[in-house]
């Protein structure tokens, strides 16, 4: 059947990105299924989707097989959040592996193009930097981070694998630490903590000396880049760094974040977690001559835009 529009569907459709990306696939005129278990997603994040016509919600686990006639895939399910993903570890593996094995025969079933993303932390704690596509991460197998980075490693895999032995439609983006509205307050990260904190003139909880560093990309300018990904010719596959070059301490981002605030907060030092990468910072070369894609948006820009939302969010909870 050829359809007037395309069908996309969006796993993990209810979370913080993948909210974001379907409200875009939805302005760019395209069908829109949204899977999710709402672990960490939740329906607030798409409640101002439910009425458009084109959009459609499935309770659905990934680990589980699913049928649908759609064209294109968008594999975003995993809970992304350390606390989260170290909640129930097991299960974290599970959606990496299973996940990906029943999207790929999803999409082998139906044709469709189907994009993985995947992330940063492939790279483990990197002894290159900043890190480029073609290096292989110093990743530990056995740690409290390996559910998280040796599932999205194994999903890695079994994309190229699928692509290989079944000529499947690819791509794979690895996605740089990303922050923006729809973070959910409790969720663990850095960016959300230090907001929600300072908001709130309570103690930053700073983990170790706070001279690690990542570079943090504005979700809406990882959505340009996993679309302009998706809309890729045929035969460029990836791995493809998505993410923002410029790179900060943990410390500078607590003291733009207080300076932004306006907080009374004070910093609280406390233990580094387990196998907390010392450094991240992506090279996005080949995403600037294969997608034409670079970030726009500065960090200050995007925290004060992310500090407005959870203003909102923090006043209507109380
Ligand atoms: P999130 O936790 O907000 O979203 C993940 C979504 O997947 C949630 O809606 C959750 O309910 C859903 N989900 C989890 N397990 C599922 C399962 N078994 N079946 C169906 N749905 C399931 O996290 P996010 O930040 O939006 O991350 C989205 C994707 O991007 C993840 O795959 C994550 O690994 C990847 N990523 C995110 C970042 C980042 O900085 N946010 C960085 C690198 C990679
Ligand atoms: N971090 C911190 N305080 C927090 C949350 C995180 O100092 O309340 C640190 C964390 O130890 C890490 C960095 O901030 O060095 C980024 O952590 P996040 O969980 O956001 O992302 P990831 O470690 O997965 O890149």
């Amino acid at each position: 059947m050829i359809r007037s529009r395309k069908r996309v569907l969006v796993t993990g459709g209810a979370g913080f990105i993948g909210s974001h990306l379907c409200e875009e696939l939805l302005k760019r005129n395209c069908e829109v299924l949204c899977l999710d278990n709402f672990f960490t997603g939740s329906k607030a994040n798409i409640v101002h989707l439910q009425e458009k016509k084109y959009f459609e919600v499935i309770r659905h686990d990934v680990i589980e097989p699913f049928l649908a006639e759609v064209d294109q895939i968008f594999n975003l399910a995993c809970p992304a959040s350390p606390i989260h993903y170290q909640f129930n570890p097991i299960k974290t593996i599970k959606t990496s592996v299973a996940g990906a094995i029943n999207m790929l025969g999803l999409a082998k079933r139906v044709k469709a193009r189907i994009l993985q993303a995947s992330t940063s932390e492939v790279y483990g704690d990197p002894q290159q930097h900043p890190q480029k596509e073609g290096y292989w991460g110093h990743v530990n197998p056995v740690g409290i981070r390996s559910c998280y980075d040796e599932g999205k490693r194994c999903a890695e895999t079994l994309f190229m694998d699928y692509h290989r032995q079944h000529q499947l439609d690819i791509k794979i983006v690895r996605i740089f630490n990303t922050y923006g509205p729809r973070m959910h307050p409790q969720d663990g990260r850095v960016v959300s903590n230090f907001i929600v904190q300072a908001l709130l003139d309570r103690d930053i909880t700073l983990y170790g000396d706070g001279l690690q560093t990542r570079s943090f990309q504005y979700v809406d300018d990882l959505i340009t880049g996993l679309i302009a990904m998706m809309e890729s010719p045929q035969g460029f596959i990836g791995p493809i760094n998505i993410g923002n070059p410029c790179e900060f301490t943990i410390l500078e981002l607590a003291e733009m974040i207080i300076q932004l605030t306006g907080s009374k907060s004070k910093i609280k030092f406390l233990p580094l977690p387990q196998d907390d990468p010392r450094q991240r910072k992506p090279d996005i070369d080949l995403a600037k001559t294969e997608l034409n894609w670079q970030p726009k948006i500065q960090l200050e820009d995007g925290l004060s835009k992310t500090i407005a939302y959870f203003e909102t969010q923090l006043r209507e909870n109380v």
